[in-house]
């Protein structure tokens, strides 16, 4: 099995080379019985693992690499409102009042962070302010109307500027139209994916790394086997990112054909000063544009630009991705045409079909989050709540999402990605037009 860790896309990580990682956690060597075993130690297990144990259930986490070496740990660190795929799937699918729910859950989503990082004193440099770009007059217009259109119906106010009036909120020649808003922000994401663990440990939690599950038995009882040991549990929670290439599609092959993992990177720069940052962006906020394959930037407490773009949909890392990335990002800013780029890393994006997340329940005690679709920073730390609530008994707000219908990817596991990357040609054409 290939680890997080070992493979290309995060060895040259600047979250990795900016946080010392505590030893490693032992692997599972023995025979537990808990009350849920919880699959994965990303933000979304973790999150489960930290309500569960608070709710008084006993909990292992089993994670086959280290603590948040998977998206959680490598990702653009952007904590933002809504949805990937806007509120127009919950509209549709279930009606206003429950999209008008998962709307609010997705701004708890973000008070969430705020009350982990309070509650448990995690130093994650969490900075408030979100920017939504618009890089053509068409992409203006879309931007503008759904700035109206969300504080028509949602009540969500942005403050919305145009043509040189951008110049404001950020210095670059690139964008006609930006809304910007204090609610969301951004955040070193393995700091905080390190702060939960301890969180988790802090509450009785069990974690194990380099435990991968290899075997899930299912039934009144669940039993997951690691390499060299195995956890009996009355419930489980799959928080594994399963569709990734050679990790556990064994555990829950039925979610697999749900979820396209798509590469996305990162580039880090030299240290930039302070004064060139606020130049750059004034407000420091996490920066987005709204095109379907999206550009998404912001800067690291120590004044570096975090850079991130470019996908992968063959799962194979593309080639010369410094080079190019470095260049898009010199027109974006051309103040940063020659600087000096100190890191490259990329991930995997768990996309379901329709960019909303995929929570739900296999048989009565397996419960199951993915699908958060590049939007996860945030909605993760919710999903472990709203698992938490489900396993009480109180599953209301679980299956708002548990309600929605997720369609499997043409071609199921093995062709989803050629379909895929045709699909996602024509909205690359859609963003060029
Ligand atoms: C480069 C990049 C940039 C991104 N930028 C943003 C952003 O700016 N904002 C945003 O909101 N979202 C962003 N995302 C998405 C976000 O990171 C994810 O939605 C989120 O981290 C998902 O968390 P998770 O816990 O579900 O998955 P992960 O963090 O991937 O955790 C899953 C864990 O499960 C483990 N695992 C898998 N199978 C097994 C098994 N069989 N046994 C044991 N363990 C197993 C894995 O090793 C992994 O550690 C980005 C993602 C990437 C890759």
């Amino acid at each position: 099995m290939l680890l997080n860790s070992d493979t290309q896309l995060n060895r040259n990580s600047y979250y990795e080379a900016s946080v010392e990682r505590p030893p490693p956690q032992a692997a599972l060597q023995e025979h537990l019985s808990v009350d849920v075993v919880v699959v994965g130690a990303g933000f979304a297990g973790l999150s489960s693992a930290i309500e569960l144990a608070r709710a008084g259930y006993s909990v292992v986490v089993l994670e086959a690499d280290r603590v948040c070496s998977g998206a959680s740990g490598r990702n653009g660190g952007q904590a933002i409102v809504g949805y990937a795929s806007g509120q127009e799937v919950f509209e549709h699918q279930l009606g206003k009042a429950a999209a008008r729910q998962a709307w609010e859950m997705s701004l708890q989503a973000l008070d969430l962070i705020d009350e982990r990082v309070q509650d448990f004193g995690i130093d994650c440099d969490w900075v408030k302010g979100y920017l939504h770009v618009a890089d053509s007059p068409r992409k203006a217009r879309a931007l503008q109307q759904e700035a109206e259109a969300m504080h028509q119906t949602y009540g969500f106010a942005t403050e919305v500027a145009t043509g040189a009036e951008v110049r404001r909120f950020i210095d670059s020649p690139r964008y006609s139209a930006c809304a910007f808003e204090t609610l969301s922000g951004h955040l070193h994401p393995l700091k905080y994916g390190l702060g939960l663990a301890r969180a988790a440990q802090s509450l009785g939690v069990k974690i194990f790394e380099r435990s991968a599950v290899v075997q899930l038995d299912r039934g009144a009882s669940l039993v997951a086997h690691t390499a060299q040991g195995r956890v009996t549990a009355r419930f489980g929670v799959l928080a594994g990112n399963y569709a990734l290439p050679d990790v556990g599609p064994q555990v829950a092959p039925e979610l697999s054909s749900r979820i396209m993992p798509v590469g996305t990177y990162i580039i880090g720069t030299a240290p930039l000063g302070e004064a060139l940052c606020r130049q750059l962006i004034p407000s420091n906020a996490a920066v987005c544009d709204n095109n379907f394959i999206l550009d998404y930037f912001r800067f690291s407490a120590d004044h570096r630009m975090l850079f991130g773009g470019r996908v992968s949909y063959s799962t194979r890392t593309p080639p010369n991705l410094k080079a190019t990335m470095a260049k898009r990002l010199g027109q974006i800013f051309p103040q940063l045409k020659d600087v000096p780029i100190d890191y490259v890393w990329g991930g995997f994006v768990d996309i379901s079909m329709n960019r909303a997340p995929d929570f739900g329940r296999l048989g009565h005690n397996l419960y199951y989050l993915q699908g958060f679709s590049g939007h996860g920073v945030a909605l993760t730390g919710l999903a472990g709540r709203l698992v938490a609530q489900a396993l009480a008994g109180q599953a209301e707000r679980f299956d708002v999402f548990a309600k929605l219908k997720h369609l499997p990817f043409p071609g199921g596991a093995l062709l989803r990605t050629p379909s895929l990357v045709l699909g996602m040609l024509a909205y690359r054409l859609k963003d060029a037009l």
